[in-house]
């Protein structure tokens, strides 16, 4: 197993930039996501991983080594691609046994013992005669993971390797891969462009976006606590406001949003700007909004925290329903465990469901 360490690497192709400056630490035996939106590099980093694209700048080191000049093939590196790439030709098993045709099996096992473990790893034992044409989707990503891992390599790759399968098979195989990695205890970077996989599978993630790295965290930690707008919203649903801050106090610092004023968590001057985060499943529905009334407060208690907002549509998701509400022109979403009644709700959050993003003097141009 190894530590991977990526160090202000950029790529370029022609006057492209695919990555500008990614920096990376994965820890030996991590499972570790990069995740990010169509075009922010997730692909490329992988490959400059694996050794297919050079980096125009900064370095790739497994462990010490820096592996600038080292060819694929040299790297120790088993890789599961998107579309199965399977040999066509092979049976299952053949598959699976392909790179032990250049290596021997990890422990005093022969290339074919070696192969039935895995066959029996990934749930395909007794599958190995049949040809690729003759599996499924979620079948076939089975042996390529299994063909990547044969050989037992220091690290595995693997991008994107679920998005051609439907949404339930997905989900029971992102667990099995998770499963399998854990067991073999293998140093693992994982493409993905779907936030919730990434959360659900990963001891960090690396949030992307433009060919850089916005947030390296915990799964819990970058969801929880977002340290840009951009990681708030992409992870997951969430609800930004942009406020300034009218007056500090001990409870936290109370802010204006629109013609509302809300009590969040830390520290602030009058006049600064503050943007903070309330996610749909921490808003709750406090009554029925008066109609008419635009704005309603108390001074004091569980009351602060509200604002009335019409509802514009909702959905029944099974466990919750979502609800999409207009707040003065402000796009609200919230999850709730009952249907809103009535055109007009009155909405309530706690300071400490509050996640504070960034605070701006008042002369920074806002974002
Ligand atoms: P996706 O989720 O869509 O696969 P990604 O995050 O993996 O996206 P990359 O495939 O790494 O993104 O691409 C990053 C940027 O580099 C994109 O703008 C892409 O168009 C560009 N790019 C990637 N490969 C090449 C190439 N061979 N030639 C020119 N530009 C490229």
């Amino acid at each position: 197993m190894v530590e991977v360490h990526l160090d202000g690497v950029g790529k370029a192709y022609d006057d492209v930039a695919a990555l500008e400056d990614v920096t990376l630490h994965v820890d030996d035996g991590e499972f570790f996501t990069l995740v990010g939106p169509s075009g922010c590099g997730k692909t490329t980093t992988l490959r400059a991983v694996a050794g297919f694209e050079p980096p125009t700048r900064g370095t790739v080191c497994f462990g010490d080594r820096d592996m600038a000049g080292v060819p694929p093939e040299d790297r120790d590196v088993g890789i599961v691609f998107q579309n199965y790439a399977l040999f066509p030709h092979m049976t299952v098993a053949e598959n699976v046994g392909y790179g032990l045709r250049f290596r021997d099996p990890p422990g005093a096992r022969t290339p074919d013992e070696r192969v039935a473990e895995l066959l029996e790893l990934v749930d395909l034992g007794g599958l190995g005669d049949r040809d690729p044409e003759e599996l499924s989707g979620g079948q076939r990503q089975r042996v390529a993971l299994a063909r990547a891992i044969a050989p037992g390599p220091d690290l595995l790759l693997l991008d994107e390797p679920m998005s051609a399968l439907d949404a339930r098979l997905r989900e029971s195989l992102r667990t099995q891969v998770r499963a399998i990695q854990s067991d073999l205890d293998i140093t693992t970077i994982y493409v993905t462009h779907d936030q919730e996989e990434a959360l659900a599978v990963s001891d960090r993630v690396a949030v992307m976006r433009d060919g850089r790295v916005e947030q390296v965290g915990s799964p819990e930690a970058v969801y929880r606590n977002p340290d840009s707008r951009f990681v708030a919203e992409f992870l997951g649903e969430n609800n930004v406001f942009d406020g300034r801050v009218v007056a500090d106090g001990p409870a936290g610092v109370r802010v204006a949003v629109g013609d509302r004023e809300f009590v969040v968590p830390g520290t602030g001057a009058p006049g600064e700007r503050l943007t903070f985060c309330v996610r749909p499943e921490q808003l709750r529905l406090g009554g029925v909004a008066e109609r008419g009334s635009a704005a309603h407060q108390t001074e004091s208690g569980g009351g602060e925290n509200q604002f009335d907002a019409s509802v514009e549509t909702v959905e029944f998701l099974g466990e919750a329903f979502r609800v999409h509400l207009d707040w003065d022109g402000r796009q609200v979403t919230l999850r709730v465990p009952e249907e809103p009644d009535g055109e007009t709700v009155r909405v309530g959050f706690d300071a400490s469901d509050v996640h504070v993003i960034e605070t701006a003097d008042v002369a920074t141009p806002s974002r």
